[in-house]
């Protein structure tokens, strides 16, 4: 079968069509500047030239059309109708308590998307835009709903809830909730079959480090801590989010720089993690790193802080799951850059093979034979993930 796997933004859709026999990637591409001047369709069918059209899309609608008209067309097609489209699975960012897995959308799972609204105000009500969108111009298809947040669901509630009054958990489930869970559930399985163990024996760790980053700690093949929390905001530091920090410093940066809570937030959001560590100087790791080896004052504390965050969650979730058996390494920043692997393995302890750590793209064990506890690179592939959920539920 063939399926559609879509990512729907504010702003923005990405979309990858994936035969699920072989498991390979067919077409993918991404509509940019949805709604906003200026809009384009970025599209490559495997194997095949990138092409790039500048197409007026003014809504999610419009911008589902451009997608299925590139994947149909004459040129660069790869379907000969949507008929060979056999589902759509979509990334939906927040499932609040009300999922603990992917599930087939029905007008009452939308409703229940719907009431999640509040809790990621700016992802799910993209996502059920594209689900809409998807609908109209493919009706009878059907579509599965696969959760960020689904994964995490098996946390035990004294690692879910804050220690805050309870009543705001009773009243708005003000709790944690974890994100990358489709990326944190797909290493983690991968990574007990790459270590030919089984899943339900091993305790994992899975750093996913990329411009958002958390990181999720997995015993008997299940989630019990994760460090994103209501928020993407909560936990490592990030590429422009600060993670973790002591609450009161909202209230002083309020006063001392007559801020309101939205600018702060904007603050915490956008202007801090290693861009605001390194004085500005950039939210991209690469260029962090690049600045690092050459000495940048600026960068080697931005990356300094950075690995040190997630060397304190690695020892928290160790120490929380009575040892651990692999630390997995994912996506951009964690499967590109041997520099951060080895700061963080040099903190744990850890023995590094220096020619496999500089491997990229692939699987590999990283810690030298005989370490207390495998170091892995896993590359993340949450699109894959998002068919096979999707696969198994409408077989
Ligand atoms: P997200 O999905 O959260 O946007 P990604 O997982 O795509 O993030 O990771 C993006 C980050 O990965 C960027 O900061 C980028 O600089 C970093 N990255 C990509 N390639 C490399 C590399 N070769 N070395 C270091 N960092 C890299």
């Amino acid at each position: 079968m063939k399926i559609l796997v879509i990512n729907c933004g504010s702003s923005s859709l990405k979309f990858q069509l994936i035969d699920t026999v072989s498991e390979a990637l067919i077409a993918k591409g991404l509509c940019e500047r949805i709604g906003i001047d200026g809009s384009r369709l970025v599209y490559t069918p495997a194997g095949g030239e990138k092409q790039i059209t500048e197409v007026e899309m003014q809504d999610h609608t419009q911008a589902i059309k451009q997608m299925l008209e590139a994947l149909t067309g004459e040129n660069a097609g790869v379907v000969k109708s949507l008929d060979e489209i056999g589902a759509v699975g979509h990334r939906i960012v927040h499932g609040g308590d009300k999922f603990a897995s992917s599930t087939l959308i029905t007008d009452e799972v939308i409703s229940a998307i719907e009431s999640c609204n509040e809790l990621a105000p700016l992802h799910n009500p993209a996502n059920l835009l594209g689900i809409a969108a998807c609908q109209e111009l493919m009706p009878g298809t059907p579509m599965v709903a696969v959760f960020d947040t689904a994964f995490h669901q098996t946390m035990p509630e004294e690692a879910y809830l804050y220690g805050i009054p309870y009543e705001y958990y009773k009243k708005y489930r003000v709790r944690r909730y974890g994100f990358h869970g489709t990326s944190h559930s797909f290493v983690s399985a991968r990574t007990a079959e790459v270590l030919g163990e089984k899943y339900e024996d091993l305790k994992i760790i899975v750093c996913h480090l990329g411009n958002g980053a958390s990181i999720s700690a997995v015993k008997n093949g299940k989630c019990v801590d994760t460090s994103m929390g209501l928020t993407p905001l909560e936990g490592l530091i990030m590429g422009t989010r600060s993670g973790d920090i002591d609450p009161a410093i909202v209230e002083f940066l309020a006063h001392k720089e007559k801020l309101s809570i939205d600018e702060i937030m904007n603050i915490l959001n956008k202007q801090s993690g290693v861009l605001g560590l390194s004085d500005g100087f950039s939210s991209d790791f690469r260029d962090i790193e690049d600045a690092f080896e050459a000495g940048n004052e600026d960068c080697v504390r931005a990356l300094k802080a950075f690995a040190l965050r997630v060397v304190k969650y690695i020892g928290a979730y160790t120490a929380e799951m009575g040892g651990v058996d692999a630390i997995s390494f994912t996506a951009g920043v964690g499967e590109n850059s041997p520099i951060l692997r080895r700061m963080i393995c040099a903190y744990l302890g850890i023995e590094l093979d220096e020619e496999k750590n500089t491997k990229r793209g692939e699987d590999v064990v990283i810690s030298v034979p005989g370490s207390v506890s495998k170091v892995l690179v896993v590359p993340t592939n949450e699109e894959l993930a998002i068919a096979r959920e999707t696969l198994a539920l409408v077989k």
